[in-house]
């Protein structure tokens, strides 16, 4: 599919997991993709490996909980690729824990990358979107949004962008700009084996025993979100807005 071609795509938290198969799936489509992340030689890596693919990729590293940072780097993207038609709000981090036992800094933490980095990212992306008329928005929120055990902050950033996907639907339809959400259920990468081994389980024993609550009897690879954000960037779902597509093999994992 070559549906992304002359599109620029950014997408953060880009460097492994979810966002670097994203990556990945949207140069496939013929995007030029930046690759957001903290880590500047893992979102290298990353970007080097879309290239050595055939694929059109620039690595970027940017905190996007860093106003500063985000500016100079979409700046950045848009001297070098010409402007940002899509953008994936991927970069996450958990710091779960019990309420009584979470602390400020690790409620304030949840925040800021996923809220305050999906906006500062979204802020910086309409500009060419309006511009241009035309724009791509997924954000990743998760099955967690629906409440989770040990994860209040988690919980209700994803929730909260949820709301930020709907707010933005309304603001940016006009524009002819889509802004849907993915929320993922359990998904295999480095994010789910940390929870695995911060919390003393097997990691393939906490697949096994996820897949055995899952209705499609597995559980998901990146793959499966990045294949979800590509059609959410094609025309096949240009009539499509303020969504929350569950993908995470049944109604909720
Ligand atoms: P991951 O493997 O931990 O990858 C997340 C990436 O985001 C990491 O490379 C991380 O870098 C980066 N990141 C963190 N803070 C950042 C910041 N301030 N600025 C830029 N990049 C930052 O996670 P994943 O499982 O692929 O998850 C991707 C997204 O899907 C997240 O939003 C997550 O909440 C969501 N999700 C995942 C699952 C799942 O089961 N895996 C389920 C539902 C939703 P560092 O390593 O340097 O911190």
């Amino acid at each position: 599919m070559t549906h992304l071609n002359s599109k620029v795509a950014v997408v953060t938290g880009a460097a492994r997991g979810i966002g670097a198969a994203t990556a990945a799936r949207l140069a496939l489509d013929g995007a030029t993709v930046a690759v957001i992340d903290l880590d500047e030689t893992q979102t290298k890596e990353t970007a080097d490996a879309i290239v050595s693919a055939g694929g059109s990729a620039m690595a970027v590293a940017c905190d996007v909980s860093d106003e500063a940072a985000v500016a100079e780097a979409a700046e950045r993207i848009r001297a070098e690729a010409g402007s940002i038609d899509v953008l994936v709000n991927n970069a996450g981090v958990l710091r779960d824990n019990l309420l009584f036992k979470m602390s400020l800094s690790d409620w304030d933490t949840v925040m800021s990358v996923h809220l305050r980095g999906s906006f500062l990212w979204a802020r910086e992306a309409q500009k060419t979107m309006v511009q241009n008329r035309w724009g791509k928005i997924v954000n990743l929120s998760s099955t967690s949004a629906l409440g989770n055990r040990g994860q209040t902050n988690y919980s209700a950033a994803k929730a909260g962008l949820q709301g930020f996907t709907k707010a933005m639907a309304l603001e940016l339809g006009p524009f002819n700009v889509n802004v849907n959400a993915v929320a993922p259920g359990f998904i295999v990468t480095e994010m789910t084996r940390a929870t695995a081994a911060r919390t003393g389980v097997d990691f393939e024993e906490m697949q096994e025993r996820g897949a055995a609550n899952i209705p499609l009897r597995r559980v998901g690879r990146p793959e499966d979100i990045a294949n979800v954000v590509s059609v959410l960037c094609s025309e096949d779902t240009s009539y499509v807005t303020g969504q929350v597509i569950y993908v995470a093999g049944g109604p909720k994992a």
